[in-house]
């Protein structure tokens, strides 16, 4: 494949409204950034166009300069471009101030202002001359590419585009969805047990011929326990041990809880029910009672969850203060000494297309403890019960798991897993090591997209 790769470089443009680290709230802006990393490294050209937010991070954008301008909607629209993490982005900002509101989402009017992006978006591409092979859209906020390029610009080359759609969460704007799927040339979710589960959707059970779940990876760059300026020392799997005390010490230290060697739970969250709000409540009970240490870092975008963790953490810290810490904000440097630092990483989602998390845990070594569903089930095998399963895809068993959405679940999971810790420390290393060490990264779905590529210029 390397060869014709080579060969042939194509054009990927996304259209997105999230890209991880500017404009990131959740798993969609990792995707945007790690995807297209990973496909440009196999010699295709990949652009990246995104509203200009007042709000986003611009130092973390290189050579940002002034592109052009042009008027459309009823707007002056100036572009930027840059480069960020070695992609190029060219960032639109209409006069209008609809992305001067000081948030990505959340402005009550969040439909009309992507809506109106995604079209600007567009027509940037065919005002600029651009030819794109792909255009890759996503979730509700990007998906009415999939329809405006169909219709709008058939006239045009942009039409000979193959137009691609994934839907990284389908709880999100479900109604803009089917729309999407009937006009997109091919469409994807982000792991194959959540494509199943979603198949009998009605926004999505009409369009199965056209659709694949492709689980997501991490970016191994971004994600590394070997070359991260946010964790004390660095570590490969073979010094998983003591790469990873150092982490727990400064972790314990930063946050001032007892510097002992305890085992420690961590979860880095958003703070919504998807997440299994009262499953990590549990879990963080059961791993105090049971001696351990729980760091969550987490942020609910509901007031009233926030509030209600607020007044959970005046409790905890009250009780055990050197045991627990609830850090209630969004914190990206100390997300990553959590994941360093922790033994295991809880995800007791509900829902969940792919995850993330139990990724980057396994990436710094940690063990990843999480309910059986969507891309958790995809990629956490449990050690007792899904041997055969992992073998199937070439694995070791790397985690554990359970099923069913209540305490008696997360119990039998978490207490294994502490259980495990306390009294086989030798295997737990071990198994740090072999988790360590699984590829988690772009390298084989990254194949997956190419091909899917290929097939949707083909049927543009
Ligand atoms: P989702 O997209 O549903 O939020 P994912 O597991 O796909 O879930 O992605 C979550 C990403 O957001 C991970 O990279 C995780 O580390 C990060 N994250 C979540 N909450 C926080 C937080 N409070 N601070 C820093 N990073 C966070």
């Amino acid at each position: 494949l390397g060869g014709i790769v080579k060969e042939t470089p194509m054009h990927i443009v996304h259209i997105a409204v999230e890209m991880a680290p500017i404009a990131k709230v959740g798993g969609l802006g990792d995707v945007v950034t790690s995807l297209s990393r990973a496909v440009q490294d196999l010699n295709h050209n990949v652009d990246v166009v995104l509203p200009k937010y007042d709000c986003l991070n611009l130092s973390n954008v290189k050579d940002f300069q002034y592109h052009r301008n042009y008027f459309w909607g009823g707007t002056e629209i100036k572009v930027w471009h840059g480069k960020v993490e070695g992609l190029s982005v060219y960032f639109l900002e209409p006069q209008n101030a609809f992305f001067h509101a000081g948030c990505v989402y959340g402005c009550g009017n969040d439909a009309q202002r992507f809506g109106f992006f995604c079209h600007a978006a567009l027509e940037f591409l065919h005002q600029n001359g651009f030819h794109p092979d792909v255009i890759h859209c996503h979730d509700w906020s990007s998906a009415p590419v999939a329809w405006l390029s169909k219709e709008q610009y058939r006239h045009c080359d942009l039409s000979k585009a193959g137009v691609v759609f994934t839907i990284h969460n389908l709880e999100f704007g479900a109604h803009f969805i089917g729309k999407a799927m009937e006009y997109t040339d091919k469409a994807t979710t982000v792991s194959p047990s959540y494509s199943r589960e979603v198949a009998g959707n009605p926004a999505i059970a009409p369009h199965l011929h056209k659709f694949q779940g492709i689980i997501n990876g991490i970016d191994p760059d971004i994600w590394d326990p070997f070359n991260d300026e946010f964790i004390p020392v660095s570590y490969t799997s073979e010094y998983v041990v003591e790469g990873k005390k150092a982490a727990k010490e400064a972790l314990q230290q930063r946050l001032g809880l007892r510097k002992a060697d305890l085992p420690l739970l961590g979860v880095i969250s958003r703070l919504t029910h998807q997440k299994g709000i009262h499953l990590i409540k549990h879990a963080i009970s059961r791993t105090l009672e049971r001696g351990g240490q729980v760091v969550l870092l987490g942020s609910a975008p509901d007031s009233s969850i926030q509030n209600d963790f607020v007044n959970l953490a005046n409790q905890l810290h009250s009780l055990h203060h050197d045991r627990v810490r609830l850090c209630l904000v969004y914190d990206e440097p100390l997300s990553h000494l959590i994941y360093a630092g922790a033994d295991f990483i809880l995800v007791p989602s509900i829902f969940e297309p792919c995850g993330l998390t139990q990724l980057i845990a396994m990436r710094y070594g940690s063990v990843p403890i999480v309910r059986k569903t969507g891309g958790l089930y995809d990629t956490v095998f449990d050690v007792e019960h899904d041997r055969d399963r992992a073998q199937a895809q070439g694995l070791e068993p790397n985690g554990f798991s359970f099923d069913g959405a209540d305490a008696l679940g997360v119990d039998y999971a978490l207490n294994r897993a502490i259980s495990a810790w306390y009294e086989n420390r030798h295997w737990f290393n071990t198994l740090c090591k072999t988790v360590m060490e699984q590829d988690w990264s772009w390298n084989r779905p990254a194949l997956d997209y190419l091909e899917l590529y290929h097939a949707a210029r083909k049927s543009a």
